[in-house]
């Protein structure tokens, strides 16, 4: 599995970008960012997974459609939770503010199609299988365990708490690494708590539940005004673990 990671910060600021994470060059993990890969590499994109319909999550999909619309007569597929689709009909695919790719060109064959799968259901895309797991997050919201061959790979998606997910996942053999969430520091995680955001305390806890120690976990969706504090929060609370902040343009081999 290769995961090219094109934006990993939890706000869009000069050079650091919205999450969205490119696998195996034809599926995308959210799409905050899906519109800055080059024209080529978004022709090759076949199906993008949304973990909750938070415009940082999804700003993205509306100008990917728009630059491949023209070039391309292949169906888009878009795979999430029902209430995130149900959200994205009604706030992103609209002509209010944007254009609906749902019935473009054709409603009998449009650009972009929806599929619904709900927690704990797999979806087999070229060579993967994904299963969206359940998190809490201010918005209805899923994690996605990718599974490739024997291996399993977990994101999460932004979230607060998360015991299903958590359940699931510690009763595989395996973990082969994990993209999680940190937004704010220590100072404000009463604001990760309203916003239903970790904290690296609130990472602590959440980490303390997986069972798989020796996995490797990247962090993301850090608030980029503060990564220094979050940085001094994060690692004195956890030598114990493997883990380090994502960059962006980097790829993980799985
Ligand atoms: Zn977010
Ligand atoms: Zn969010």
């Amino acid at each position: 599995m290769r995961i090219k990671v094109v934006g990993a910060y939890g706000a869009s600021l000069a050079t650091y970008h919205l999450s969205t994470f490119l696998v195996n060059n034809t599926i995308v993990f959210d799409a905050g960012s899906l519109n800055i890969i080059e024209l080529e590499d978004q022709l090759k994109i076949e199906h993008i997974f949304i973990t909750h319909a938070h415009l940082d999550h999804i700003v993205g999909i509306a100008f990917f459609i728009d630059n491949i619309f023209s070039l391309t007569k292949n169906t888009i597929y878009l795979h999430a939770i029902p209430a995130v689709i149900d959200s994205l009909k009604k706030h992103l695919f609209t002509k209010d503010v944007w254009v609906d790719f749902t019935k473009l060109p054709s409603e009998g064959a449009p650009r972009i199609s929806f599929n619904e799968v709900n927690f704990g259901e797999t979806v087999k895309v070229n060579g993967l299988e994904v299963i969206p797991l359940e998190t809490e997050h201010i918005v209805p919201s899923s994690a996605f365990l990718i599974k490739e061959g024997e291996k399993n790979f977990l994101y999460t998606g932004d979230m607060i708490r998360a015991p299903k997910m958590w359940e699931y996942i510690n009763k595989l053999d395996r973990l082969d690494g994990m993209i999680i969430e940190v937004s704010f520091p220590d100072k404000l995680k009463n604001i990760a708590q309203i916003s239903k955001h970790l904290s690296p305390e609130l990472l602590r806890d959440e980490l303390d539940k997986l069972k798989h120690r020796n996995t490797d976990i990247y962090i993301y969706h850090i608030k980029p005004m503060f990564i220094d504090d979050i940085v001094q929060d994060l690692f004195p609370k956890r030598v114990d673990l493997k883990l380090r902040l994502l960059y962006e343009d980097e790829v993980i081999e799985i």
